[in-house]
């Protein structure tokens, strides 16, 4: 049987996914230095994702309310992985040399 075919996974969300997109967008909007090539954002995102911890609700039972104090620890431990991505992959980023420049 599979899970994803009898299921619908669908309804499973990951809240602090959904709270990373939200944050990058706003930085990235913000931030010039970054390269905003493909391979970086793609890059940027999944090592946020992996330096988050995972929140995972079924949006079958409605919205998740989780506690204040959650939601902050969360969003603050999002701002940082997001910081830490950028440094580290402004420092080596996967292409040689920096497609920012090439494009001016
Ligand atoms: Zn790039």
């Amino acid at each position: 049987m599979k899970i994803s075919e009898r299921y619908n996974i669908e309804n499973l969300k990951n809240r602090s996914a959904e709270t990373v997109f939200n944050k990058l967008e706003t930085i990235l909007e913000k931030t010039d230095d970054f390269c905003h090539c493909e391979e970086c954002i793609l890059d940027l995102i999944a090592y946020t994702l992996n330096h988050v911890t995972p929140f995972y609700g079924t949006s079958l039972l409605g919205p998740l309310h989780p506690r204040k104090d959650k939601v902050k620890k969360l969003e603050i431990e999002i701002d940082l992985a997001i910081k830490a991505g950028i440094k580290k992959i402004t420092k080596h980023p996967h292409h040689e040399e920096s497609k920012q420049t090439e494009a001016v």
